[in-house]
């Protein structure tokens, strides 16, 4: 069989196509293959921090992502629930990065990202992405990598590469064909569910980033587009005993304890989106010509060990932060706020660790 790519990527989400656009700027011939027929629309991820953006930066996106999203240059607020006590506890200030690099955040959907990373990387005669098109298999032979999929128009196809690259999401099927362990746990207390909503919060004097505190009510608040489009995100817990059919009342009856104004309100729900959450890591990023990336691993961007001691560690005391009770969370969350609301050196020093580009050191070894 002759060798059609140097790399074939499985899965077109926000990793998958970041990598793609990535490989074909250096003149690498890759083909990006995703299972669905256009971007997910869902509601996901958001929030874009100079990690990141400087990295757009560097494939030519950012005044893109910029322009089509909003530009937080204001920080982050921790609050009470409306319905509690609504009130404002801490707030982190807006952060300058020490490097002199990018000092903002851009608040934007997953899914108008990945339109503006897919649009960039089809300029380039390298880069292809072929929908409708789901792996379901490999092997290796030689200096190739042979991909069995299944196209949904033309039936099964057969692709080749010298790599294949696996960012096909947490369900990942290339790590599972290859037994790569992915290790963790998933969140039992709490489903998530993220809610989008035109409700102009900011006329109620909320900034466009907010972390709700509280053992019931805990939610992230945040703007998720332009001004002009006045959409927001809500991201906050369902009780995992509520039953399919409850959910949609309870969701629509947290949102309304979360939102500030008089009643009545006037508000739209866009979209309802509950998921389970995981910290999972995989036991190996390589194996053979197979790398995962993203979520399907959760390593090959920074080693397993940076991970769970880092960035796992950060998440899970982010969102211990937000609604446990316990008395050391408390008691740490008290203290965190004590400390923002007393030292504004504390607070500028938590705004500028925000705001630092990726960590060389953080790359993986070379294979
Ligand atoms: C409802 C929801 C809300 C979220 N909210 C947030 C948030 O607020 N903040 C945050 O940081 N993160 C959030 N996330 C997580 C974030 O969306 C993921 O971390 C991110 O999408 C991971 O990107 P990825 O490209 O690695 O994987 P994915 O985005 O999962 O993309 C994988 C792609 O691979 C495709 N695929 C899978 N199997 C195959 C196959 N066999 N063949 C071909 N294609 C395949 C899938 O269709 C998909 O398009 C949320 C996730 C969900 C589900």
């Amino acid at each position: 069989m002759a060798q059609n790519y140097d790399v074939i990527i499985v899965g077109g989400g926000p990793v998958g196509l970041f990598l793609g656009l990535t490989l074909a700027l250096e003149d690498i011939r890759v083909l990006v293959i995703e299972q669905e027929s256009d971007i997910p629309q869902s509601p996901r991820a958001l929030m874009n921090f100079p990690i990141v953006l400087n990295e757009f930066a560097k494939v030519g996106i950012l005044d893109q992502v910029v322009a089509a999203g909003f530009k937080n240059t204001a920080g982050l607020c921790f609050r009470t629930p409306y319905s509690g006590t609504n009130t404002v506890l801490a707030k982190i200030p807006p952060g300058k990065s020490s490097k002199g690099l990018i000092d903002y955040g851009v608040q934007l959907s997953q899914a108008k990202l990945c339109a503006i990373m897919r649009n960039r990387a089809l300029q380039s005669k390298y880069f292809e992405i072929r929908y409708n098109t789901r792996y379901t298999s490999h092997h290796e032979d030689g200096d190739l990598v042979h991909v069995n999929s299944e196209s949904a128009s033309s039936g099964p196809l057969k692709l080749s590469a010298s790599f294949i690259v696996a960012c096909d999401g947490a369900n990942s099927q290339v790590r599972d064909a290859m037994d790569i362990p992915f290790e963790g746990f998933t969140w039992k207390d709490w489903r998530f569910v993220a809610v989008n909503v035109y409700y102009d919060f900011a006329k109620h004097g909320y900034p466009a980033a907010n972390h709700v505190i509280d053992p019931e009510d805990w939610a992230v608040i945040v703007r998720a587009s332009s001004v002009e489009e006045g959409l927001w995100r809500i991201a906050m817990g369902i009780s995992p005993d509520v039953k399919p059919e409850e959910v949609e009342s309870y969701v629509v009856a947290k949102v309304e304890r979360l939102m500030p104004g008089p009643r009545p309100l006037d508000y739209k729900i866009e979209a309802v989106s509950p998921y389970w959450a995981h910290e999972k890591v995989a036991l190996k990023f390589r194996a053979g010509r197979v790398v995962l990336c993203g979520d399907a691993a959760h390593y090959a961007t920074i080693r397993r060990e940076d991970f769970v001691k880092r960035v796992q560690k950060q998440a899970i005391d982010g969102k211990n932060r937000i609604h446990s009770m316990d008395a050391k969370v408390v008691a740490e969350r008290d203290d965190f706020f004590n400390m923002l609301n007393k030292s504004p050196g504390f607070g500028n020093f938590i705004a500028s660790m925000m705001m630092e580009p990726l960590p060389e050191d953080l790359w993986p070894t070379p294979w």
